[in-house]
């Protein structure tokens, strides 16, 4: 039992001693995840680091409703989700998550605006001129305003990925997940993929967890996050940088 708290009305996640096992071997070998604590409040850009194998994409997975955890409990905007049907569980995933993946998997038939609307015809068939205009003006945030018509394959590898960081965000979540959203991108290009999510974190205020192995990217987010071995081993705020 865990001891009651004040509720924190800017909490958007809360994990408590979430484990995660796969049904390999024993129990205690195919444990990944061996109970984590972790809370991400609104407006709060949280890097998380640490080694290949450790979990972080497990983690992720569990965050984002993918995948059920094994024990805890996981708490999104103050509901407890572990035990939930498959049904609520797609819901609150659909409402409340975006993700951003290393490999962004926009539709290459599609033009840049529909890849961006994807999620909103997934949830209700034909957007409306509001959601239209919504999905233009992200893009326009993203730097692709002009792009709209264009096909993926027309675009950069750096644009691609602004085209699924603006796929994530037009459903409004208020948790955006980026697993290695800049692995497969050069030092530069990484570094402006970067700057859009501190941007789109101070305008949108959502809470935003982007996995990274670069320790400099990390460093400019307002928190880091490091697991090792399926355990967080530090959670520290960095101190802002001069300049
Ligand atoms: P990271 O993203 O930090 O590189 P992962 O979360 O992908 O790490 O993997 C952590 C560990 O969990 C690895 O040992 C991996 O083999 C194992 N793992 C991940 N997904 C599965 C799965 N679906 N089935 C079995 N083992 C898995
Ligand atoms: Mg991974």
């Amino acid at each position: 039992m865990s001891e009651p708290t004040m509720p924190d009305p800017r909490e958007v996640l809360r994990l408590e001693g979430v484990r995660k096992s796969f049904n390999l071997g024993t129990p205690l070998e195919s444990e990944v995840l061996h109970g984590i604590d972790l809370r991400l409040r609104a407006g709060e850009l949280t890097a998380l680091i640490g080694p290949s194998g450790s979990g972080k994409s497990t983690l992720l997975n569990v965050i984002g409703l993918l995948d059920p955890p094994s024990a805890g409990e996981l708490y999104l905007l103050g509901r407890p989700t572990r035990m939930v049907d498959d049904e609520t569980r797609t819901r609150l995933r659909n409402e409340a998550i975006g993700f951003v993946f290393q490999f962004h998997h926009l539709i290459s038939a599609f033009s840049v605006l529909d890849n961006v609307l994807m999620p909103l015809m997934i949830r209700h068939g034909k957007p409306s001129a509001t959601e239209i205009d919504l999905a233009r003006s992200l893009l326009d945030e993203v730097g692709l305003a002009a792009y709209a018509d264009k096909k993926p394959t027309q675009i950069s590898g750096g644009q691609q990925q602004r085209v699924a960081i603006a796929r994530a965000l037009v459903t409004r979540p208020p948790l955006l997940l980026a697993d290695e959203p800049t692995g497969n991108l050069d030092t530069r290009t990484a570094q402006s993929v970067f700057e859009l999510f501190h941007r789109i974190n101070a305008q949108f205020g959502c809470a935003v967890l982007v996995v990274t192995h670069d320790p400099r990217l990390a460093a400019n987010c307002a928190r880091t996050v490091q697991l090792v071995d399926g355990q967080i081993v530090s959670d520290a705020l960095n101190s802002p940088l001069d300049g």
